[in-house]
């Protein structure tokens, strides 16, 4: 039975107990009801403005409904929103050739959801593995990491750690390996089965925590999938496009994925839209028929997705994610709050640890939080994601922090 508190007004249980009763049960949000979104804010339906600090998850990295991308959005949709890919568009090849120039890659595959383009990946690089590498029909692996999160569909589930998200959903798919995320003589022992076409890892663990990677892992991980002939499959769906301050989490270390998986911000938060990279060698392995999706690519897609990586080109999105990230941080780390074992993060992707007697301890920041004006989420209990959109400002984040401060002092009770 739904919790509801007596602070939410008639018309917020009203939306709450609509959802209970309709919709399915497989999310817990916090007790807010949004009806309005723009920049950093969004708005519940009493008019109580609060901080986003989710972001969607890394989807609105340009802001809530950023006026570039809603134009593109709206004029696009009176022009022409689908074709499916039986017929060519105008908007396709233009969307193809500014997206694989803008990351450098030869060829891209269009998707809708996170986890079509990690499916996507899966399926290439198995391609590739028996078209190139060798590898004998359906006795290619791909190696994963302990405490992943590439989505939730039934073959991405199958390599999941975490028993919420697999339990009584089997049977598996076979023909993952498990190795510890940071593990770099876990990776290569594992590397040196000869059946293993690609390694799939995430530069950040966004959902395990904003779990960070020593320095020169992913760039050692990348020189060891070359050394055994192993493609390097980057999840960038919830790290890239500037969240992180980079481009892509990669360019930290200056890492080039052989296949790079994009969703989320590539629409700014206005459609599923993904996409995966890769060069002719490896991408030139699926032919027609063998792989597709009704909506991918189509011309509405493609017209929000230009848009919205030039929002982030253009507006200086990494640049702004790298500063306010660090004025964030430091200002937690400044509050020396005995609640907070550990901050953490990379731009604008950050997490911290809460330290509590009480399990519930971030689940009850998170109310306080939002009823002081700003909106975060726990993940695994102990940990709370702070990711702002990328448009935030130095005033905004010392307000927050303010917010994040006051707040703390509901863990004294
Ligand atoms: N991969 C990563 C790293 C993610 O964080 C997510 C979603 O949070 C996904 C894949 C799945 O994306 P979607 O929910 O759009 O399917």
């Amino acid at each position: 039975m739904l919790d509801i508190q007596e602070k939410l007004s008639a018309e917020e249980k009203h939306y709450l107990l609509l959802e209970e009763k309709y919709g399915a049960h497989n999310y817990h949000p916090l007790p807010v009801v949004l009806e309005k979104g723009s920049g950093v804010f969004v708005w519940d339906v009493n008019g109580k403005r609060y901080y986003d600090f989710l972001s969607g998850y890394s989807a609105i990295n340009q802001g809530h409904c950023h006026p570039r991308i809603i134009d593109a959005l709206k004029k696009q949709a009176d022009i022409l929103t689908l074709t499916s890919r039986a017929f060519h568009s105008n908007l396709l090849g233009e969307y193809e050739k500014f997206v694989t120039t803008f990351f450098g890659y030869e060829k891209v595959l269009p998707m809708n959801s996170g986890v079509e383009a990690v499916e996507t990946g899966i399926k290439l690089c198995r391609r590739w593995g028996y078209m190139n590498k060798g590898i004998h029909e359906n006795e290619a692996r791909i190696i994963v990491c302990a405490e992943n999160f590439h989505g939730r569909t039934s073959t991405v589930i199958s390599f999941s750690t975490d028993p919420l998200s697999h339990k009584d959903f089997g049977p598996f798919m076979p023909g993952f390996d498990i190795v510890p995320y940071n593990d770099l003589p876990a990776l290569e022992k594992a590397l040196q089965e000869k059946n293993v076409a690609g390694f799939l890892v995430e530069p950040i663990q966004g959902e395990a925590g904003v779990v960070v990677p020593d320095p020169g892992y992913l760039s050692k991980a990348k020189s060891l999938c070359e050394k055994y002939n192993v493609l390097f499959i980057a999840d960038e769906i919830q790290t890239g496009l500037a969240r992180t301050g980079r481009m892509l989490a990669c360019d930290h270390e200056e890492v080039r994925p052989d296949i790079l998986l994009l969703g989320k911000a590539l629409s700014g938060g206005t459609m599923p839209v993904s996409a995966i990279l890769a060069d002719d060698d490896i991408m030139l392995n699926i032919k027609a028929g063998e792989h597709g999706s009704t909506y991918g690519g189509n011309p509405l897609a493609c017209a929000v997705a230009i848009e919205s990586l030039k929002v982030l080109d253009e507006e200086n999105m990494m640049e702004n994610a790298e500063k306010m990230g660090q004025i964030l941080r430091k200002g937690i780390e400044a509050m020396e709050s005995p609640f907070i074992s550990l901050v953490r993060g990379k731009g604008l992707l950050n997490a911290i640890v809460i330290k509590h007697e009480n399990p519930e301890a971030a689940w009850d920041l998170c109310v306080e939080l939002k009823n002081n004006g700003l909106l975060a989420k726990p993940t695994h209990g102990d940990k709370i994601r702070f990711a702002p959109p990328l448009i935030i400002t130095e005033d905004q984040i010392i307000e927050c922090l303010a917010i994040i401060r006051e707040s703390l002092k509901i863990l004294e009770r």
